[in-house]
């Protein structure tokens, strides 16, 4: 007999919620506590889940496997067959392993709702005890209303409630209760030999290149305590400056968490009870920015259908959206003609990441400026970022394309131009990315074809001109609103 964690976007052994419960309850009733991830191709493919992402899914669990291993809690990892659904082949191995009680966080995504649902009643029938819990947000969904007891729609008020819920709240962001290490060495060894301490093989349509792999493991060092150290490192060097510098992408002036909160290798409590130690208050400005990441998962558990293809403002589905796949391949490929659009394109090509600012510069070109289905984009996103998280993205492509929860009002569009000499006004950014225009000058970087530039030959004119787009992206949003 056993208690079983099964991991999903929680990939950590500390300030756990349900992996926390489950060594109690372990403890409590004198049983092993084993470890379960599964990885379903079809699932990810479902979700579109980029390359870089399994890739650090899986760096993270080798960590998380040697750090369970000091406390001889084993790790078993496995790809579910294509045909089977990750809840057929979890309640199947719950009963090979006799397991009596089974822990996992919640996930507030339709589809994970829906399977943990009917996986609580499957297991009832076999006598199996499925606990759930809240662990992802700082405070869980549900908990803060407006006076009239609705879910928020705008960022500002909710924020308020948010901070005045966890200053009233303290154990909202006090760590979860350290692990016990299992005691029995006959019982574990028979574990660790079902397991057979490797990671399965990766199905080779989810491989990374080699030289990818090697590019992103040394930019992304996975796991908890590389979390920590990233997070820490920010909170020391960074934080005081994040108010002036997170905008510009030239910078470095943010603290790159968002993948490790994406793989759950450090918690959203953590962060910002680290940020605390530095700065007095809640509403400090990175505090606030992390309680984005909140707001988007309380939108999602409330109004469920942003997760099944319809922007939170239904209007915005009817907007005449322009078919023209030469454009889209231009924006993927960042040979847009806008060189901070372009810069920020390839880096996410390369990278699996992108500036927050650059992201909205980005989003906002796609859908206003090309007039194509944002949709198209926030898809691109999810295939390609490293810190791909389905709430966030949607969130913040919602938000730029003037269709989400507290959006953009649809007339307000970013002029690329401007934006490109505001936040990146040496060019310093696009230098980086765009190696074409190394030799502009500081003016011309930012529009080369019109700003005399003389080795344009590289570097495509610009796709769609702004001034006709702009009237465009007006006149559609506005029959659509
Ligand atoms: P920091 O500036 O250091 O912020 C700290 C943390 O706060 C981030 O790690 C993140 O968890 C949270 N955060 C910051 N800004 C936002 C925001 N606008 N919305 C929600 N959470 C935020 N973030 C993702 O984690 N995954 C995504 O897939 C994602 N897609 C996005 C798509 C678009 C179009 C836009 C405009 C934003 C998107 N964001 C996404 C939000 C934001 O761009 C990233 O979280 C941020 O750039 C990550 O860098 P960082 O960790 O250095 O952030």
């Amino acid at each position: 007999k056993c208690i079983v964690h099964w991991f999903k976007t929680d990939l950590r052994a500390s300030d756990n919620s349900a992996l926390s419960a489950a060594s109690q309850a372990a403890k409590d009733s004198s049983l092993p506590l084993i470890t379960v991830y599964l990885f379903s191709a079809k699932d990810l493919k479902a979700h579109r889940v980029s390359k870089a992402r399994i890739d650090f899914i899986l760096r993270s669990l080798s960590s998380l496997r040697q750090t369970l291993a000091e406390l001889h809690i084993p790790l078993c990892v496995e790809w579910v067959d294509e045909k089977l659904p990750v809840s057929t082949r979890l309640l199947d191995l719950c009963k090979e392993w006799q397991a009596t009680e089974i822990w996992a966080n919640m996930e507030y995504e339709v589809d994970e709702l829906r399977r943990d649902t009917k996986l609580i009643r499957s297991f009832a029938e076999k006598r199996i005890k499925f606990n759930v819990l809240h662990d992802t947000c700082v405070v869980q969904p549900g908990s803060v209303a407006t006076k009239e007891g609705k879910q928020y729609s705008v960022f500002t008020p909710w924020f308020r409630a948010w901070s005045e819920f966890v200053s009233g709240h303290h154990k909202s962001l006090q760590s979860r209760p350290s692990l016990h290490a299992n005691t029995d060495n006959e019982v574990l060894k028979y574990w660790d030999d079902l397991f057979e301490q490797k990671m399965p093989d990766i199905p080779s349509h989810h491989k990374l290149e080699v030289t990818d792999a090697d590019r992103l493991s040394g930019l992304w060092p996975a796991g908890e305590a590389a979390a920590n150290h990233t997070l820490e490192t920010f909170i020391k060097n960074k934080l005081r400056q994040y108010k002036n510098t997170r905008d510009f992408p030239f910078v470095n002036g943010t603290s790159h968490i968002s993948v490790h909160l994406a793989a759950g290798t450090l918690s959203a409590r953590s962060a910002v009870r680290a940020a605390l130690e530095v700065t007095p208050t809640l509403t400090d400005a990175w505090i606030r920015e992390v309680a984005w990441r909140d707001f988007y998962r309380h939108v999602l558990a409330h109004w469920p259908y942003v997760c099944m293809n319809k922007p939170f403002k239904l209007r915005i589905a009817d907007i005449e959206w322009e078919y023209n796949d030469e454009h889209f391949r231009a924006w993927t490929q960042g040979r847009t003609g806008y060189p901070i659009v372009d810069a920020a394109m390839r880096e996410l090509l390369s990278t699996g990441y992108m500036p927050n600012r650059c992201r909205m510069i980005v989003a906002s070109f796609l859908a206003k400026h090309l007039m194509l289905d944002w949709k198209m984009g926030e898809n691109w996103f999810m295939e390609h970022l490293i810190d791909g998280d389905f709430s966030s993205n949607n969130g913040g492509w919602g938000f730029c394309a003037s269709a989400g929860v507290d959006a953009q009002p649809y007339f307000r569009i970013l002029n690329p131009l401007l934006q490109s000499e505001k936040f990146d006004p040496d060019g310093i950014y696009i230098r980086k990315w765009v190696p074409e225009l190394a030799n502009c000058t500081s003016k011309q970087v930012h529009a080369p074809h019109s700003r005399g530039f003389s080795n344009t030959h590289e570097y495509p004119e610009p796709i769609v001109d702004h001034k006709v787009a702009r009237e465009r992206a007006l006149a559609r949003y506005k029959l659509a609103s």
